[in-house]
C-alpha cells in the first residue's frame, strides 16, 4: 500500500501537473488547486533536456509530450561572436545514456499536460489556493480561499518560486536576484535553421532555439546589475540594443523583435531552501524548493525528477516519513549541483575584460568543452 492515498497538489505548473498524472496512474487519489484563473503563457519556449525527458518517461507521459514538441534536435553549438564553436553538445539517440531533449512552446506543453491530468480524472480548481494548512498530526487539514476545507494524507507545494506553501510551512525564504535578466521572444523560424545555436558575447548571450517546424524562440541573457525596471513600451528597442554586438544570424532575427507585449523580460532569481524539503506531511518540490538560473536549462527537468522519484518512493513504501526523508536526501545534492553550476556558467559567460569583442582561443574552448562533457556525465547519472 502506498504511503499516502489522498494528496493535495498546490500549483498546476509543469511539476504539479506531472506529479498529478504520476500519482493518478498509480491509483493514488489527488487533486490540484491553482491560483490562476486560466493559463495564457505568452512569448516563451522551454527546452526539456534528456534529464527531464527521462523523468517524463518514468511518469509515463514522455511520448504524449513528445507529440507536441520539437523533437528533431541533433546538437547544440555554443559560439563566440566570430562563429567559432566554443563547445557542442551532441544529442545521440542510439548511444547516449539519456533520451534526446525536446523543445516546446510553453503553452503547448502546458495544454498537453492539462489534457493528461483531465484524462486521469484529477480535479483541478482554478483561481483557488490554500488559506491555512494545519500540519499537526496524522493528516493535514486545509482551508481553501474559496471557503471550503478538506483533509489529506499529504500536501505537496508545487507552487513555484514564490511558493505560498513554502512560506506557510517552512518560513520565509525570499528568492535572490542573480544579476541576470532573460529576454524572450517567439518568431517565425528561418527556413535554413537546422540546430540550436547559442552565442556568447561580452556581457550577454543569445540563443536561437527551434520549438516547432515553423517557430523559434529567441532567448537572450544579459548582466543587469541592480535589477533595473524596464519601460514596457521600450522593451523591443532595449532587447535589440542589448544584443547588437552579435552578427551572422542575429541581426535579422532582432529586427523582428517589435511588439512590446511579446517580449518577456524576466529577472533571473534563485531559491535555496535548506533541507529537508518536507515537514510533517507537507513537501515542496520544483521551483518552490530550488528555483535555478536557466543557464543549464535544467530547472524544469530537476522538478520533473523530483516528481518522478517521489511517485516511485511513495508507491514502494507505506512509511510516509521514510519516503519524504529519503526523497529529500537524494534530491538536495543533485539540485544544488545544478543550481551552483548553472549560476557559475552564467557568471563565466557574462564576463569579459577589455574593450574588444569576446573571442575565445582554442585552449579556452577545449576547457569549456571538457567541463560540458563532465556536466553531461553527472546529469546522466540516475536521479
Ligand atoms: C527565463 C527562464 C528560462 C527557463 N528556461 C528553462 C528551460 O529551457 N528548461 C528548463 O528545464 N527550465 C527552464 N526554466 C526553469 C523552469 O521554467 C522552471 O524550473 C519550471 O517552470 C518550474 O516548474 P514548477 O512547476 O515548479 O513551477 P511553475 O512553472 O512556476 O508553476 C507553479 C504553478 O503554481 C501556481 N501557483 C503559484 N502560487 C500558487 C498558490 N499560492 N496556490 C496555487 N497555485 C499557485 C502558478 O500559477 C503556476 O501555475 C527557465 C526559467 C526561466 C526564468
Amino acid at each position: 500500500m502506498a504511503a499516502a492515498n489522498s494528496v493535495l497538489i498546490v500549483g498546476s505548473g509543469i511539476v504539479g501537473q506531472s506529479l498529478a498524472v504520476g500519482l493518478a496512474r498509480r491509483g493514488i487519489g489527488c487533486e490540484i488547486v491553482e491560483i490562476k484563473e486560466n493559463f495564457d503563457i505568452v512569448g516563451a519556449g522551454i527546452l526539456i533536456q534528456g534529464t527531464g525527458m527521462r523523468a517524463f518517461d518514468e511518469i509515463g507521459v514522455g511520448d504524449d509530450v513528445r507529440g507536441v514538441g520539437c523533437t528533431e534536435r541533433t546538437r547544440v553549438t555554443f559560439r563566440d561572436v566570430q562563429e567559432n564553436i566554443v563547445a557542442a553538445i551532441e544529442a545521440d539517440e542510439d548511444e547516449g545514456p539519456l533520451p534526446v531533449g525536446v523543445s516546446f512552446e510553453r503553452q503547448a506543453l502546458h495544454e498537453k499536460l492539462a489534457e493528461l491530468v483531465a484524462a486521469e480524472g484529477v480535479p483541478v480548481r482554478m483561481g483557488t489556493t490554500v488559506e491555512t494548512i494545519d500540519n499537526g498530526g496524522d493528516a493535514v487539514d486545509v482551508v481553501f480561499t474559496d471557503g471550503t476545507s478538506s483533509t489529506f494524507d499529504l500536501v505537496v507545494g508545487c507552487d513555484g518560486i514564490r511558493s505560498r506553501v513554502r512560506a506557510m510551512v517552512f518560513g520565509v525564504e525570499e528568492p535572490e536576484y542573480s544579476g541576470f535578466v532573460a529576454w524572450r521572444y517567439i518568431m517565425p523560424r528561418p527556413a535554413d535553421l537546422t540546430e540550436m545555436v547559442w552565442y556568447w558575447g561580452r556581457v550577454t548571450t543569445i540563443g536561437v532555439v527551434p520549438i516547432a517546424e515553423d517557430l523559434i524562440y529567441l532567448a537572450g541573457t544579459s548582466a543587469e546589475p541592480g535589477n533595473p525596471r524596464f519601460d514596457r513600451a521600450k522593451l523591443p528597442e532595449i532587447y535589440r540594443q542589448r544584443f547588437s554586438e552579435f552578427d551572422h544570424l542575429i541581426p535579422d532575427l532582432l529586427a523582428q523583435v517589435t511588439e512590446p507585449d511579446k517580449v518577456v523580460a524576466t529577472p533571473m532569481e534563485q531559491v535555496i531552501l535548506p533541507p529537508p524539503w518536507h515537514k510533517g506531511r507537507v513537501v515542496v518540490m520544483g521551483d518552490a524548493a530550488h528555483a535555478t538560473c536557466p543557464f543549464w536549462a535544467q530547472g524544469a527537468s530537476m522538478g520533473l525528477e523530483d516528481a518522478a522519484l517521489f511517485v516511485r518512493f511513495l508507491t514502494e513504501s507505506d512509511d510516509l516519513a521514510d519516503v519524504c526523508g529519503r526523497w529529500s536526501e537524494r534530491r538536495y545534492p543533485r539540485c544544488m549541483m545544478v543550481q551552483k553550476g548553472s549560476y557559475e556558467t552564467g557568471k563565466m559567460s557574462h564576463s569579459h575584460e577589455g574593450d574588444g569583442p569576446k573571442i575565445l582561443p582554442p585552449p579556452v574552448r577545449e576547457m569549456i568543452q571538457k567541463q560540458m562533457n563532465e556536466r553531461g556525465q553527472a546529469l546522466a547519472a540516475p536521479y
